[in-house]
């Protein structure tokens, strides 16, 4: 036995490691959840016949992945998502995380909808062994996308990569969506949407105004787009802001030949204490949506100002790197208050002016701009199984009150007499 597997106590008897017997791990507590569910909502057709999905999934990162997957569990597997990347390019990890690490702790649990096999530890220790995790610092975005991949892999969903959504309008009953496959275009139905397009899913990036987009791409670019560093080589380059991303992109740019990077900095210090973190317990990430209003916003702007720290790793990446320099007290940067459409409890969509467009109910908005309404569940890794469970429970709950003449019918077609072979059977013919 290794090291590491003392730590497990009872459990070192079982061997972890190796991924394809942890798969039958899997397996086995999804059997004994007895999840995914057999599919239950009403069989739809549109007017020419075709079946009409019943929930669309437009995104498959983590969050994507985990409201798929929490709709399967829940027996609502007529779905699809569809994710505009390749295979494994899904989300900020690969292109513009220019980090090494994930900025969280290793010992967050990922999207593993409270199946502890699905972790994050589960994978990884199955996958690279006990004393592996024990030495794990912190997570690399690619493991992480690794990890992902798997999910999607090992709850068989059913993810349709290389399809874009380009609009989204009203159908009758249902919600018709504008895809692009490699410049094919085609149109789906669905009952349901949920958009879980990640953290420039709501609105694109943010640009501030001053900034002429004119100077785009040659001279300007925002940290999510694909910045081509070696064109940067032995240039001199400033970069407005000093989030954790300025600091990514100053320190590739640097280990990329750039001459110098001015870093401009409103405040007057960096943010030192991540009060994100510090409210990443749950009663916050299950109470916020049901605070008033007024709560919300004021604890949402004191968040706000204070912003999140730079991981200190990553301040340590740049600092080391000669001709990097910070300017604080500089006004460049426009403050800025977020504003996000506002929720219902599931995360869909609400009308300004009730029964103006009904179908914005029909769309679950699961990326940054649910923040104001049901705080970082839908942006963070903290938050993912619980907004997971928010979105598909106000799914199913909405389905069944719509296919309730179905549900009826089906309870009453449900014939399996249970007291066949004792004295108490009557047979149907008998029974008034
Ligand atoms: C640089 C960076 C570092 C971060 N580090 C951390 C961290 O350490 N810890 C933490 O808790 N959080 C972190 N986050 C925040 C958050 O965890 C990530 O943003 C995470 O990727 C959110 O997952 P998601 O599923 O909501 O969005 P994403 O992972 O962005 O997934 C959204 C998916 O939707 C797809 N998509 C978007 N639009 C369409 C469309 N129209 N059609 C089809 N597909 C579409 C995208 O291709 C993408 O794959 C970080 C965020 C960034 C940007």
């Amino acid at each position: 036995m290794d090291n590491g597997a003392r730590h497990l106590g009872k459990v070192d008897r079982i061997d972890l490691t190796g991924l394809a017997l942890h798969e039958r791990v899997v397996a086995r507590d999804l059997e004994i959840l007895g999840v995914p569910a057999a599919n239950w909502p009403a069989e739809i057709e549109d007017a020419a016949g075709q079946p009409v999905l019943d929930v669309l999934i437009v995104g498959a990162g983590m969050n994507g992945i985990a409201a798929a997957g929490s709709l399967m569990f829940k027996g609502i597997r007529n779905i699809a998502v569809v994710e505009r990347s390749r295979p494994g390019q899904e989300g900020p990890w690969l292109t513009f995380a220019r980090m090494d690490t994930l900025r969280s702790p290793k010992t967050l649990t990922g999207p593993a909808l409270g199946v502890p096999s699905l972790t994050f530890r589960a994978w990884y220790e199955a996958k690279y062994g006990l004393n592996a995790w024990e030495a794990l610092y912190k997570i690399h975005n690619r493991t992480w996308v690794e990890y992902l991949s798997w999910l999607q892999k090992v709850l068989a969903l059913p993810v349709r990569h290389g399809a874009a959504l380009e609009a989204l309008e009203p159908a009758g009953p249902f919600v018709r969506a504008m895809l692009n496959e490699g410049g094919v275009r085609r149109k789906i139905l669905a009952r349901r949407v949920v958009l879980a397009t990640g953290r420039a899913g709501a609105g694109g990036v943010f640009w501030p105004d001053f900034i002429d987009r004119g100077l785009v791409p040659d001279l300007a670019a925002h940290t999510n787009d694909d910045i081509d560093f070696a064109a940067l080589r032995s240039k001199s380059i400033a970069i407005l802001g000093g989030g954790a991303s300025a600091w990514d992109n100053a320190a590739t740019a640097l280990e990329r030949g750039a001459a110098r990077v001015d870093m401009y900095v409103r405040r007057p210090y960096l943010p030192q204490v991540n009060k994100g973190r510090g409210s990443a317990f749950p009663g916050f990430l299950h109470g916020w949506s049901s605070l008033p209003d007024a709560e919300r916003w004021a604890t949402m702007v004191y968040l706000n100002d204070l912003q999140a720290p730079v991981p200190h790793e990553t301040v340590n990446r740049t600092a080391g790197l000669s001709d990097f320099h910070i300017h604080f007290r500089t006004g460049i940067e426009t403050a800025s208050r977020a504003d996000g459409p506002y929720l219902g409890p599931g995360f869909e969509l609400t009308e300004k002016t009730p029964g103006s467009d009904p179908t914005l109910g029909q769309i679950h908005l699961v990326n940054f701009g649910a923040h104001a309404s049901h705080a970082g569940i839908a942006s963070d890794i903290p938050g993912v199984n619980i907004a997971a469970e928010r979105v598909a429970s106000a799914v199913v709950t909405s389905l069944f009150r719509e296919d309730i003449d179905h549900m009826r019918r089906k309870v009453e077609a449900y014939n399996e007499p249970e007291l066949a072979g004792t004295p108490f059977f009557v047979p149907e013919s008998e029974r008034s």
